[in-house]
């Protein structure tokens, strides 16, 4: 059985790898050239709690993944520590929106206690938070080069081309693609091609299911004073942010700019000004100083609302993508890629995969970081 992975970000990394180290699977990751993607710009945020049950259990895996394994905190250089979801309040019925089903290791937070505790002020009515102390953040950039590295040392290709062609060699038979200087074979390819998929499956001619957009997603780094608040996501005004080293604040508010070409994307200052108005409501006990870095760049939004295997239906069987992490992949990707490697090795043994039917539910997640 060979593979064929398309994409080095997080989420194809994590894949070709599992396939190869887990499962014995001959491998070719496909590594595209070297560009501003969204694995290079994340913020890595990681929790357990999400809303969306099918999101948090994927969250919960991948961080409990990430806690047990030294090898994978030292690929992805994890940073330990307090993680604090405030959820906007339920809708009218008098009681607020925190689930009664939490990740072990979470606890209820009151309004009160989000202000006493964390300087969190100007809260609406009904709003409460989920504290969790053992979360954190990761690089999703320094993850994804250590795994590349490994699957190199374990003799699996890895060439740095670009996917331009495919070609299906008959109704049972695998797939042919090509780069600009190389052909290759495989039973299956996966693209995990980020923010690039829509564009590449037009350019494939293949019919893709269910699309995925594109868009971006701007935070800096900031000097901060103060007392800096734990990694936290405010649903209540969207803010979200993390310490980001001695003094110093991540900080970004969701944009709505749709359609954007993949890569990097223009760091607009009216966005940022919204983060200094939106920080200085909910955190005016934070003081902040210049900007000190600013990120801007634009990642995949699938219908699932998560970083997703799903067969294309233009060639079921032998091609699906990776990708619709929809701002939040790098919490899932550990488990996700662990799932997606099985299921694909199981769909294929079987010979279910070919029917393209594999579900995708299609639930919408508000963006959280
Ligand atoms: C600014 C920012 C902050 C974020 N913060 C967080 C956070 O705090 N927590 C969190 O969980 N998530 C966060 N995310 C989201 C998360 O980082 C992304 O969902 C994740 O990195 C996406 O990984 P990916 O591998 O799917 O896509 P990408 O990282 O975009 O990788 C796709 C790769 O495919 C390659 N490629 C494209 N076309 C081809 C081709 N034809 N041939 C070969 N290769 C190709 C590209 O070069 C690229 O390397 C953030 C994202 C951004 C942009």
């Amino acid at each position: 059985m060979r593979i064929c992975v398309v994409g080095a970000g997080v989420a194809g990394a994590l894949l070709a790898w599992r396939l190869a180290a887990e499962h014995g699977v001959r491998v070719t990751l496909l590594t595209g050239a070297p560009r501003p993607d969204a694995t290079a710009a994340s913020g890595g945020l990681v929790r357990a709690f999400e809303r969306d049950p099918e999101t948090a259990r994927l969250a919960a895996s991948s961080l409990a993944e990430l806690r047990a394994s030294r090898t994978l905190r030292k690929w992805s250089a994890y940073r330990p520590g307090t993680s604090l979801y405030v959820l906007a309040p339920a809708d009218g019925d008098g009681h607020d929106a925190v689930p009664d089903a939490l990740p072990p290791t979470a606890e209820r937070c009151d309004r009160r206690r989000l202000a006493d505790e964390f300087g969190v002020q100007g809260l609406p009515e009904g709003a409460a938070g989920v504290l969790e102390p053992h979360a954190g953040h990761l690089s999703p950039d320094g993850l994804r080069r250590a795994a590349v590295i490994d699957l190199v040392a374990r003799g699996a290709e890895v060439p740095s081309g670009r996917l331009r062609a495919v070609a299906f060699d008959g109704p049972e038979g695998g797939v042919t693609y090509r780069t600009a200087t190389q052909e290759g074979t495989a039973d299956v390819l996966v693209a995990a091609t980020g923010a690039w998929t829509g564009r590449l499956l037009r350019s494939l001619g293949v019919i893709a299911g269910d699309t995925v957009r594109t868009k971006v997603i701007q935070c800096a780094v900031y000097r901060a004073g103060g007392p800096l608040p734990p990694a936290f996501v405010d649903e209540t005004s969207g803010l979200y942010g993390r310490p980001a080293g001695p003094g110093r604040m991540l900080l970004g508010l969701p944009t709505e700019r749709w359609g954007a070409e993949p890569g990097a994307a223009r760091f607009l200052d009216h966005e940022e000004r919204a983060v200094r108005a939106a920080a200085a409501r909910r955190l005016p006990g934070l003081s902040l100083g210049r900007l000190m870095r600013p990120v801007a760049a634009v990642d995949a939004y699938g219908p699932a609302g998560r970083l997703t295997l799903a067969p294309v239906l233009g060639a079921p069987g032998r091609l699906f993508t990776f990708t619709g992490g929809s701002g939040g992949s790098a919490k899932l990707a550990l488990a996700a890629s662990r799932e997606a490697a099985s299921g694909l090795l199981a769909g294929l043994s079987c010979g279910t995969s070919r029917t393209g039917r594999a579900p995708i539910t299609t639930i919408t997640r508000r963006e959280t970081s």
